[in-house]
């Protein structure tokens, strides 16, 4: 169960593991809590929604990332199908 889980990520600190900003300690910590905890799961998969959103509309910018993109626009054209 989750009783002891009460510190939640922020937003921001979903936000940047998502985009893979995050390392070292901060990192681990944020797994840590992410496999334990439903709720920033959840909280997780809306944020990616979100942001693949958001990336689609300045997508010019993403070859650097060619396999982060093709995840994105995935999972946008699954939204707004
Ligand atoms: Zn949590």
């Amino acid at each position: 169960m989750n009783e002891s889980v009460t510190d939640h990520p922020s937003e921001e600190q979903l936000e940047r593991f998502l985009l893979n900003m995050l390392g070292g300690v901060e990192l681990e910590l944020l797994e840590t809590h992410i496999m334990s905890c439903n709720d920033c799961v959840s909280r997780l998969q809306k944020l990616e929604i979100e942001i693949a959103a958001k990336k689609l509309a300045l997508s010019k910018h993403l070859d650097n990332e060619p396999a982060l993109a093709q995840r994105l626009k995935h999972i946008a054209a699954r939204r707004f199908l």
